[in-house]
């Protein structure tokens, strides 16, 4: 869940200008063209001047201020926008300046219109004029231009084509293929987390990643919260349906065993993330649905249904991360899913770029990307940098060390570890998923650090302080993990020292914040040295910034562009960068949950919604929580509750006795009897009002009942409260 993360170490990200930076910005490559315009006018005329020009009907327009996407030409909205020869059409102006060059005695050249936007205006502007021939005063100031004859001309045209080709591989797409593909996300947009989407031809459906989310503090009692299946009961029934997953994040697999309590399919996805699904099929006593399973090799073509999947390498902030590249009968379709592009990771396996080029250079029909942090200008930083970061913090520490991050970061524990050992400290890992994440990556090779450095929880007391480094979950403040409870002196082994370091390595999620600043404040409380983010480096995310989302627009530019994984803002933000990047924007569409886009060569549109939504889940007991349970839970906690039992005596219409009022969370103690009172003038009122028949049906004189009562509470205190009603007709 390694989410959003302030940037505040941009400056460090961006390269200090040059003085070349500096030079280059007044005169740029392009303005040092050769511009055979001027030199028509400066150079003899007779060079090559019979040789026909072969192109000189189909230039290309150099326009550098032109976006290199074809279809700002095309008219008509997001239908199709192949329009091959858009930018072929012959530029009259520039027709004319080529062909001007055998026309030297054209006097009235500097009276033509000048295209200024066309870099061969500019050829050459700055370059050294040889030329002592010229024909008036002007023409001799110009010293030492360089010579352009029609071949270096013929040249640059043909360079110009080629790049023109290379802005727009995707023009390498069957435009004839008839195929066509839905897209139809069930979570992930609009929010941060439980990612899930659906990907269907004519007969195969791919359910891409199943994750869940947490609830906001509306949602009583809610542990997380997991998609709405519904959609998938349905095609079920139609297509044969694959699940397909990118990496074991708990917002991407986190919602597997409610969705294989409900729907068995057969799942793809590599090793580690495989095996962490297959912890959590142990712990919901789904162990069975293990023969699901389908191990994937990256670098490979997976034959899914009609589809070809190819899982390509990632980086990201858990190990074994992928992308997708999908083929579809409509064409490629490129899902990044949660990446950054991280140069210098700490496994040294870097982003498999050299894949998406190749997909790139083929034409992709679509790109899908990770769209949480495209609001950070600049690249995230290298995972590597939290461990120099760590290097200082152990050096500064004299008494035990308290590490705590994401479970599922292990590259970021693994660095705390070797420092650990580095240090001649042994490790002692605390809490459940710490503990689970730690030795299901130890038992797959990708934790390489020796049985003899670990320690149980219950030797730690006799190592010197200096000798514990302690690595925990918690970092989000959670209230059951095991870093909170040893801040609230709760934790059987544990207890706080004032000599104590504790690093928290990670940001708080968006909704934890409360937390977190709680959690700060009880290690403060208790005297030990916090580290948290006065160190720039001390968390970096795991998801792209904006140059790298740039970087991967780019290797594949696609036709179409659809931001995932984030809220509307987010992806907003995206798609600005993609139309920086090229992309045409009526190419791109900004999707909701339930939204299913159809995709073919020719056209991207939304088709129609589907149902989608969030299931509550209570995680003491791994059940389900109604809709109206929760409802129940959020009225009683704004608006409190009234009970009013009374008997009615149908003989005279009359309340038997007293009736019994109790409320709760609507008036203070001192003032219920008061408040009770009223109630009964009401009900006493409304009998007296009410016609003989009506008190034969218990549910109508309830219903009277709950709209007096609430027409004189929203009246008097302005609250809706919950009204329960029961009576007695005796
Ligand atoms: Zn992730």
């Amino acid at each position: 869940m390694d989410n959003k993360q302030q940037n505040n170490g941009n400056s460090q990200n961006q390269e200090p200008r040059t003085q070349n930076d500096s030079t280059q910005s007044n005169n740029t490559p392009r303005e040092r063209r050769p511009n055979p315009h001027r030199q028509n006018r400066t150079e003899g005329q007779g060079q090559n001047s019979n040789r026909p020009n072969p192109n000189a009907n189909r230039k290309p327009n150099p326009n550098p201020n032109r976006k290199p996407n074809p279809n700002k030409d095309v008219n008509g909205n997001v239908q199709d926008k192949e329009a091959p020869n858009g930018n072929r059409k012959p530029n009259p102006n520039q027709n004319r300046n080529r062909n001007n060059n055998q026309n030297r005695n054209n006097t009235n050249s500097d009276k033509r219109p000048n295209n200024n936007n066309r870099p061969n205006n500019n050829r050459n502007n700055n370059k050294p004029n040889n030329n002592k021939s010229g024909g008036n005063k002007n023409r001799n100031k110009r010293r030492n231009i360089t010579t352009v004859n029609d071949t270096m001309r013929e040249y640059l045209e043909i360079n110009d084509r080629v790049k023109e080709a290379t802005m727009n591989p995707w023009k390498n797409i069957d435009m004839a293929s008839k195929g066509k593909i839905r897209f139809t996300p069930l979570g992930g947009l609009g929010e941060i987390g439980g990612n899930m989407a659906v990907l269907e031809t004519e007969t195969t459906a791919i359910i891409i990643d199943v994750g869940m989310s947490f609830p906001d503090e509306t949602m009583h009692g809610v542990d997380i919260l997991v998609p709405d299946f519904s959609y998938l009961h349905t095609l079920k029934k139609e297509k044969d349906v694959y699940v397909i997953i990118t990496h074991g994040h708990e917002d991407h697999i986190g919602a597997m065993p409610y969705l294989f309590k409900e729907l068995q399919f057969p799942i793809y996805a590599t090793p580690l993330a495989l095996a962490m699904i297959e912890n959590k099929f142990n712990e919901h006593g789904l162990s069975q649905y293990v023969k699901n399973f389908n191990y994937v090799t990256m670098r490979k073509q997976h034959q899914i249904g009609d589809m070809k999947i190819e899982w390509m390498h990632n980086t990201h902030s858990i190990i074994d991360a992928c992308s997708l590249a999908i083929e579809t009968p409509a064409g490629t379709i490129i899902h990044t899913a949660d990446f950054k592009v991280d140069h210098t990771p700490v496994d040294n396996y870097t982003m498999d770029l050299r894949r998406f080029a190749h997909y790139g250079e083929k034409g992709v029909l679509c790109l899908f990307s990770d769209s949480t942090n495209s609001h950070n200008p600049g690249a995230t930083r290298s995972e590597k940098v939290v461990g120099k970061t760590f290097d200082t913090l152990f050096e500064l520490a004299k008494g035990r060390i308290l590490m705590s991050t994401f479970s599922s970061n292990v590259h970021r524990i693994v660095q705390a570890m070797e420092r650990g050992v580095r240090y001649g400290r042994k490790i002692c890992v605390i809490g459940r998923s710490m503990e689970r994440n730690i030795e299901t990556n130890r038992a797959l090779g990708f934790v390489d650090i020796e049985d003899k450095h670990f320690i149980e929880v219950h030797e730690v007391p006799k190592y010197a302080d200096h000798e514990v480094l302690i690595v925990t979950t918690g970092s989000q403040g959670e209230t059951m993990a095991a870093l909170n409870r040893m801040a609230t002196d709760e934790h059987r082994h544990i207890k706080l020292k004032p000599s104590d370091t504790v690093i928290i390595s990670a940001s708080a999620i968006p909704g934890n914040e409360a937390s977190v600043s709680s959690l700060l404040n009880k290690l403060m409380k208790a005297g030990c040295t916090v580290r948290y983010r006065e160190f720039a480096d001390i968390h970096v995310s795991g998801h792209a910034g904006q140059e790298e989302q740039k970087l991967i627009l780019r290797l594949i530019q696609p036709k179409f562009f659809l931001p995932v994984h984030g809220e509307y803002n987010h992806i907003a933000k995206h798609a600005r960068t993609a139309v920086e990047c090229g992309v045409d924007e009526r190419n791109i569409l900004l999707m909701g949950d339930g939204d299913q886009i159809e995709l073919t060569p020719k056209y991207l549109k939304k088709v129609k919604t589907v149902k989608s939504g969030k299931t509550y889940i209570d995680n003491q007991n791994n059940m389900t929580i109604e809709n109206d349970v929760v409802l129940d839970r959020q009225k009683l906690a704004e608006d409190g509750i009234i009970n009013v039992v009374a008997q009615i005596s149908q003989s005279n219409q009359k309340v038997v006795g007293k009736p019994v009022i109790s409320t709760h969370g609507i008036v203070p103690d001192k003032d219920d009897k008061k408040f009770q009172k009223e109630i009964e003038v009401l009900l006493e009122t409304m009998l007296l009002n009410m016609k003989p028949e009506a008190l034969k049906n218990h549910k109508d004189i309830e219903n009277d009942i709950r709209a007096v009562v609430r027409k004189h509470v929203v009246r008097t205190k302005k609250r809706y409260p919950l009204i329960i009603p029961t009576i007695f007709i005796v």
